[in-house]
């Protein structure tokens, strides 16, 4: 059974996309069998892997409300053993469609337990709400990566992101686990970047990943070329930083892989 493991804060800008795309691509580079689904209207991962999002008519929303078989959309990437989940723009009303359903916060891991057997992890990029779809992925999730900038106001929001949790885990889905806290946009020169690593180590502790992802002009490339970093510049600071990444989620999880 594949890992769901959401990537979720309500700050925007904070590296979510990026990590969704690159931790993803750099778990298939490790021949894990993976699945990245966008649950974003900005469709940012979907492009980012070189979909044009105008061009796509059905996401992982319209398996949700209209019962579309989510195997109909799954779409082979330029990676080996990674494939996506489109998004597109169009979905401005999609929360307001679901309100009405039954169980309306448990679609998505419906959608997703169709699919759980095919992939050794299925990551999902989250938009930058703590709405319904967000509910939802929180919900199909075993895990959730919280991606923290290290900049001024790194721990804002926080406070809620992790009470939100805490409600998904004491009324929807008991199992949800916090895979880690990920400091992003590292700057070794910035002494407020240290003083955020600092004071995020401090009061999350364990929590922390140990790998920290620099701040690196190739990551914030990648997505114009619609290919991720690891393809890109391989051999790149950001690059390696997810690959480590990917190793010590892997390492923590002990997968066995389903080709393996
Ligand atoms: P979110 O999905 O949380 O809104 P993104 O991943 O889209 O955040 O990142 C916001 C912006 O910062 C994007 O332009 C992205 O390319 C850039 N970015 C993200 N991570 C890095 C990094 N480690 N180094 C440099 N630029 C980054
Ligand atoms: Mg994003």
């Amino acid at each position: 059974m594949g890992k769901v493991i959401a990537i979720a804060n309500q700050k925007g800008g904070v590296g979510k996309t990026t990590t969704a795309m690159n931790l993803a691509a750099s778990l298939a580079v490790l021949e894990y069998k993976t699945l990245v689904i966008d649950a974003d209207p900005q469709a940012n991962t979907t492009s980012g892997l070189g979909q044009d999002p105008k061009e796509i008519e059905t996401s992982i929303y319209e398996c949700m409300v209209d019962g579309i078989d989510i195997h109909s959309i799954i779409m082979p990437t330029s990676t080996d053993y990674l494939d996506m989940v489109p998004s597109h723009i169009d979905l401005v009303g999609a929360e307001v469609e679901m309100i009405n359903l039954e169980n309306r916060e448990e679609k998505m891991k419906e959608v997703i337990a169709s699919i759980k057997n095919l992939y050794d992890f299925i990551i999902i990029d989250c938009s930058p709400s703590l709405g319904l779809i967000t509910i939802n992925a929180l919900t199909a999730a075993d895990s959730v990566i919280i991606p923290v900038q290290c900049e001024y106001f790194a721990l804002e929001g926080l406070g809620k992101l992790l009470n939100t949790i805490k409600i998904i885990q004491t009324r929807l889905n008991p199992d949800l686990g916090i895979e880690g806290i990920l400091l992003t946009m590292y700057d070794v020169r910035l002494r407020l970047s240290n003083q955020v690593v600092e004071e995020v180590r401090m009061h999350f502790k364990d929590m922390v990943f140990q790998t920290i992802i620099p701040r690196n002009v190739r990551l914030s490339e990648s997505p114009s070329f619609g290919i991720p970093v690891v393809a890109f510049d391989a051999e790149g600071k950001g690059a390696i930083a997810y690959l480590n990444l990917a190793s010590e989620i892997a390492e923590k999880n002990n997968v066995v892989k389903v080709n393996g």
